[in-house]
């Protein structure tokens, strides 16, 4: 039988799907490209926005018309059980369960009993599961952690992740040395919320990265997102010892003054994340520091969205993913007066865009000149792109191999890329 997945959301939910691909295939089902020649169809939805569950909805509508076996999992379905279940879904499930799809697949087929399972306990446990190779991807992900304790106001994700948790220690280094083995050179570890990873056996995020680290033939370690609470001095330290470690750190900032951060729930102020940032530039001075800015929060006057854009240009991120506040039920901001209308949200979104535009390009522009390392993602004919340990694409001409590393000299900056020429190739230590 083919199956097809559709993920929305973030690299936990792309991970996620990896595992049931991989689990499928182990099964003897084949892979299928498009909804339309599926015989099974599996749409892993995300929660994030009002606009991420209009979008998931949309697409579990749209696989019920084929008529096909319809499988849903994830934030939307765990957020939303009932519009689901009014869906008439063969098998609904929320993210827990993830790893057994197939299993409750050959359970559907023998006995075509439609499956809808729930979980209401408040503590789980880090629930297994491994990827061996990203069949579509050069970087390989590893999700170290589940769930957030956090409860920043406006997040809904603590509802549908639940508790924080982490991956054993043991199994996290061996899941990066079998994906090392099977040709990935770059690790990204990630989880709901990664720096908080910490095991039964005294392990943190610094330990896990020091130890993948050690593997031979892995060339770099990307953490996909981390808090700035979370960059301690052993943090910083192993972000100072260790090669591996790549120049680029998503830093999620949420708010650019103090007053919104603290109606947010954010754990910080702007100097103790200016000072992080600080550290992690004396460090490493060609670091690429980008973030997440949410935009019309309630309580966000006009004046203290320009004390935003005023903060994003001071720290000098080297981009904003740039977020309209989405009003998400169940959490405290959701009950705030002062909530901003959507076309002001809009309004803001765009000039914040415009603010992370300029500084992007003024980012990529120092590298003009300068020679990169480059690791070659896509070849076409027309030549290779990859990316830079500080994560800027680079476009060369020749037909370079995948996966691979060279080294590029950068001759120009165009729409959005730098061009480069290849000077070598980098031998894997
Ligand atoms: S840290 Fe805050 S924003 Fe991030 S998942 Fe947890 S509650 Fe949401």
């Amino acid at each position: 039988m083919k199956f097809y997945i559709m993920t929305l959301g973030c690299k936990v939910n792309i991970y996620e799907s990896e595992v049931i691909k991989e689990n499928l295939l182990k099964n003897n089902y084949i892979y299928e490209n498009s909804m339309e020649n599926a015989d099974i169809i599996i749409i892993n939805t995300c929660t994030v926005t009002n606009m991420a569950d209009a979008k998931s909805k949309k697409m579990v509508r749209r696989a019920k018309r084929f008529g096909k076996i319809v499988i849903v999992c994830g934030c939307s379905s765990e957020n939303n059980q009932k519009n689901y279940q009014e869906m008439g879904i063969d098998i609904l499930i929320g993210n827990k369960d993830k790893s057994k799809i197939h299993m409750l697949i050959q359970e559907y087929i023998k006995t075509n009993k439609p499956t809808t399972r729930f979980y209401k306990e408040e503590n789980f446990d880090f629930e297994d599961m491994s990827v061996e190779k990203f069949h579509s991807h050069t970087r390989a992900f590893i999700k170290i952690q589940d769930g957030c304790n956090n409860f920043c106001s406006y997040c809904i994700i603590p509802h549908v992740r639940k508790n924080i948790r982490s991956k054993n220690f043991k199994q996290t280094i061996q899941e990066a040395k079998i994906l090392v083995q099977n040709g990935h050179k770059e690790i990204v570890l990630t989880g709901i919320h990664t720096g908080s990873y910490y095991t039964e056996d005294n392990h943190d995020l610094a330990d896990v990265i020091h130890e993948i680290s050690k593997i031979e033939n892995i060339k770099r370690i990307r953490i996909s997102s981390i808090e700035i609470t979370e960059l301690n001095s052993k943090m910083l330290n192993e972000i100072k010892n260790n090669s591996k470690i790549v120049n680029h750190f998503h830093i999620p900032l949420q708010a650019g003054s103090n007053e919104i951060l603290k109606r947010m729930n954010r754990k910080y102020d702007l100097d103790y994340f200016k000072k992080k940032v600080e550290e992690i530039r004396a460090i490493k001075p060609e670091v690429s520091i980008t973030t997440d800015v949410i935009v019309g929060h309630p309580y966000e006057t006009k004046e203290l969205f320009e004390k935003t854009i005023e903060t994003c240009k001071n720290i000098n991120f080297s981009k904003i993913h740039v977020f309209p506040y989405s009003k998400r039920e169940k959490t405290p901001s959701s009950k705030m007066p002062m909530q901003i209308d959507d076309k002001e949200k809009k309004e803001r979104s765009k000039h914040l865009n415009k603010v992370s535009k300029e500084l992007e390009e003024a980012f990529y522009k120092r590298f003009i000149n300068k020679e990169v390392e480059v690791l070659i993602e896509e070849n076409k004919k027309e030549g290779s792109c990859g990316f830079t340990s500080n994560y800027l694409k680079v476009q060369v001409a020749e037909k370079l191999k995948k996966n691979e590393i060279y080294k590029i000299k950068i001759t120009e900056y165009k729409e959005g890329e730098l061009i480069g020429i290849k000077k070598e190739q980098i031998t894997c230590k």
